[in-house]
C-alpha cells in the first residue's frame, strides 16, 4: 500500500496568501469597478532594470548559435557569477567568502525550505514568531514538530518577537540545535545591528548550533551600521549559513535567481559526535536534486553587479523605500504604533488589540486597500498587519488617503 507522510496532514489546512486571495476576490465580485490597491503579498511591481534586461538578452542571443549555446551549467552556478557575488556582496563588506562557498539557486525559498533536509528528525529547532512560514511548514512536513494547538506546532521552540524586546527573538531558555533569524525581517521589518547577532553567534559557537540566516532584504538596509551578512559578525563562518535571493533585490520574482553560502569552516555532527563539513553535505544535496539555473538568467543576474546595474537597481529600491516612508507617515499621524519600513519594504502596524483579520477587513471593505493580517504569520502577530510597499508611488499615495479617510 502507497502511504502518506503523515506529516501533512499537520499542516493548517490552508495558506495564508489564498485566504486572502478569497476575501478579496469575493469584495471584487460585490463591488465591481472598485479600484483594490494591494499592498499585501509581498511582491515587486516593477519591471526588470535596463541592464538586467540586456545582459539577459545577451545570455538569449548565446543560446541562438551554435558556437556559443550551454546546455547543463555547473550545479552551483557559473563561476562568472559566484566571483562577482563574493567580491560584491562579502569581500566588499570585509566578509571572507570564496566563490566557492556560494551555491546559485532558483531562489531562497526553495534553499530555505531544502536546507533542513540535512538535518537529523530529532534536532531541537528554533524559530521566530512571526515567521516567513516557509522556515516552519518545511520543519512540519520533514516530521520535526508534533500537532498544531493553539496556533503552534508541538516540539518547535517558538521565538516571541514583540514590542517588549524590540521585535527580536531573544536567546531561548532551552538549548536548541538550529536557529532561524531573518534581517531585515520579513513580516516585522526589524533589523538587528552586529552586537545583536553576534550574541546568536557566540551562543551557537557554544551550543554547537546552526544558524540559518535569511537576509533576502539586505538590499533594503540604508543604515550604514547595519551588517548586511551574518559574515561581518566574527565568527560566523563557523555556525552560519546565509540565504540571499534577488527577488526584492533586483525584482526577480518571477526570473528566479538566489543563492545560499555554506562556508566550509560550518561543521555539523553524527549520531556519535564527530563533525561533518556541512559545505560537503549540501554540495552533495545540491548536485544530486538540482540541475541549475538557466544561464540566460545568469547572466541577467551578472548585469546586477555592473556598473549601470547598481546604479539602477539603487535607484529601484530607493523607489520602494519612498513608499515606504509615505505609509511610515500615514500610520504615524494615525497615532499607530509601528516596526519597519526604514531599512524594509515592509511596516508591521500595530492594531491596538484589533484583530489582525479584523484590521485587514476594515482595510478592505472600507478603503479598498489589501494589507497581510499578521496572524497568518504566527500567534504574535495576532494583533498586526503587514503593508507592504511594493506598488507604485501613486497606488501607495491613494491608498494611504483612503486609509486615512477611512480610519480618522
Ligand atoms: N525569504 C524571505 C524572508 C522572503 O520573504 C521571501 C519571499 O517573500 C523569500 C525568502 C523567497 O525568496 P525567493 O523569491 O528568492 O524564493
Amino acid at each position: 500500500m502507497i502511504r502518506a507522510n503523515d506529516n501533512y496532514s499537520k499542516l493548517k489546512a490552508s495558506y495564508l496568501f489564498s485566504d486572502i486571495a478569497k476575501r478579496v476576490n469575493e469584495y471584487q465580485a460585490n463591488n465591481p469597478g472598485t479600484h483594490i490597491i494591494r499592498l499585501g503579498i509581498g511582491d515587486v511591481t516593477q519591471a526588470l532594470v535596463p541592464a538586467v534586461i540586456k545582459g539577459f538578452h545577451e545570455g538569449v542571443d548565446e543560446m541562438a548559435k551554435d558556437a556559443t549555446f550551454r546546455g547543463y551549467g555547473p550545479d552551483q552556478g557559473y563561476l562568472f557569477l559566484r566571483e562577482k557575488i563574493a567580491e560584491n556582496d562579502f569581500k566588499s563588506r570585509g566578509a571572507d567568502i570564496s566563490p566557492d562557498e556560494i551555491f546559485v539557486s532558483d531562489g531562497a525559498k526553495c534553499d530555505t525550505g531544502n536546507f533542513q533536509e540535512l538535518f537529523a528528525t530529532d534536532i531541537k529547532v528554533a524559530i521566530p514568531d512571526p515567521v516567513y512560514p516557509v522556515y516552519l511548514d518545511t520543519n512540519v512536513m520533514a516530521g520535526r514538530t508534533g500537532e498544531f494547538e493553539d496556533n503552534r506546532y508541538r516540539g518547535i521552540v517558538y521565538m516571541d518577537c514583540l514590542k517588549e524586546n524590540n521585535f527580536l527573538p531573544k536567546l531561548p531558555k532551552e538549548k536548541v540545535d538550529l536557529i532561524y533569524l531573518c534581517f531585515p525581517n520579513n513580516p516585522t521589518g526589524s533589523t538587528a545591528t552586529k552586537e545583536e547577532l553576534k550574541l546568536w553567534v557566540d551562543y551557537a559557537k557554544e551550543n554547537k548550533a546552526l544558524i540559518l540566516f535569511d537576509a533576502a532584504y539586505e538590499s533594503y538596509i540604508r543604515d550604514e551600521d547595519l551588517p548586511k551578512t551574518i559574515y561581518e559578525i566574527e565568527g560566523a563562518r563557523e555556525v552560519a549559513v546565509e540565504f540571499r535571493s534577488f527577488s526584492k533585490t533586483a525584482g526577480f520574482t518571477g526570473t528566479r535567481c538566489g543563492f545560499t553560502v555554506v562556508p566550509k569552516d560550518c561543521m555539523i555532527y553524527s549520531a556519535k559526535g564527530e563533525k561533518v563539513s556541512l559545505h560537503s553535505m549540501w554540495n552533495r544535496r545540491h548536485t544530486t536534486k538540482f540541475n541549475g539555473v538557466s544561464y540566460p538568467v545568469q547572466k541577467a543576474t551578472e548585469a546586477v553587479y555592473s556598473q549601470e546595474g547598481k546604479s539602477q537597481i539603487k535607484e529601484q529600491i530607493a523607489y520602494y523605500l519612498n513608499n515606504a516612508d509615505v505609509i511610515c507617515k500615514t500610520v504615524e499621524s494615525l497615532g499607530f504604533d509601528y516596526v519597519g519600513g526604514k531599512n524594509s519594504p515592509y511596516i508591521w502596524v500595530d492594531g491596538n488589540g484589533r484583530d489582525s483579520w479584523e484590521f485587514f477587513d476594515l482595510l478592505l471593505t472600507k478603503a479598498s486597500v489589501v494589507c497581510t493580517p499578521g496572524g497568518g504569520f504566527g500567534r504574535c502577530g495576532k494583533h498586526y498587519i503587514r503593508i507592504s510597499a511594493f506598488n507604485s508611488f501613486e497606488n501607495v499615495t491613494l491608498a494611504m488617503e483612503r486609509v486615512k479617510e477611512a480610519l480618522k
